[in-house]
């Protein structure tokens, strides 16, 4: 199969998530015969198989979090049984922020820790070897807990993931990339740990990528339609941006 980007979810924040007005199963991305799934949120295993071909975890090489809020990690243990048939099969590397996995609140159990291949805790600058794909955590976010961004980084493509950060000068220096997937929860800035269009307008122009996939979206982000705010974007900017749909397939060329 070629490769692609599918979107298990579009939910951000508490009350899509709670309500399902939009999925919250994360991001799967088969590049380079390497499967990656990204913030497992609520429902991931479910949407992984009632996808359109199927989704099997079994397939997966690695489970990565940006950061530990339960829109993004709530289905982490489950996918790590899954990927590896309840631990019968060790195997995969999960990427996590170190909350994670210590301090007095960890979202992943002792007991599942051992199924799989290896528990590598992300940092500042990290570069990581997944399969046949470079990871990278360039810059710690500005979010209530510890939380990073991603730069997939394949044979043809560099993928980037601009998960929830408060806006801080210079975070579009840090994703420069061809595919850019970034969170807007917001139409208008709340200044509350999360990107607005506004906000996402200057990154989104600054880093100029070949296309760029509006998703985990708040409330107000879905009564204002996503898909609206992604065109009119598209024509201010000059730039493909488009929002993502639940079950959306995204084909890398
Ligand atoms: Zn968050």
């Amino acid at each position: 199969m070629s490769d692609f980007i599918k979107f298990l979810g579009t939910a951000g924040a508490r009350v899509v998530v709670a309500k399902q007005l939009r999925a919250s199963g994360g991001i799967w991305i088969s590049m380079d015969d390497t499967n990656l799934l990204i913030d497992p949120g609520p429902g991931s295993l479910v949407r992984c198989w009632a996808s359109r071909p199927k989704l099997d975890p079994t397939t997966l090489d690695a489970i990565i979090l940006s950061h530990k809020h339960l829109d993004h990690s709530a289905d982490i243990n489950v996918m790590m049984e899954a990927m590896t048939v309840g631990g019968r099969h060790p195997k995969g590397v999960v990427l996590v922020p170190k909350d994670a996995v210590s301090g007095n609140d960890p979202v992943i159990y002792k007991y599942v820790r051992s199924y799989v291949s290896k528990i590598e805790k992300m940092k500042e600058k990290g570069t990581y070897q997944i399969g046949n794909l470079k990871i990278m955590t360039p810059i710690r976010h500005v979010h209530g807990v510890e939380t990073y961004g991603l730069i997939i980084k394949g044979k043809k493509h560099r993928i980037a993931y601009i998960t929830d950060t408060k806006y801080f000068k210079g975070l579009e220096k840090k994703y420069k990339c061809d595919v850019l997937i970034i969170g807007v929860l917001f139409p208008t800035p709340l200044h509350y740990d999360h990107l607005s269009v506004e906000e996402a307008k200057k990154v989104i122009k600054e880093i100029k990528a070949k296309t760029t996939i509006l998703t985990h979206f708040g409330y107000r982000m879905i009564k204002a339609k996503p898909w609206v705010i992604a065109e009119e974007l598209s024509r201010e900017l000059k730039q493909k941006v488009i929002a993502a749909r639940d079950g959306m397939r995204f084909s890398l060329p």
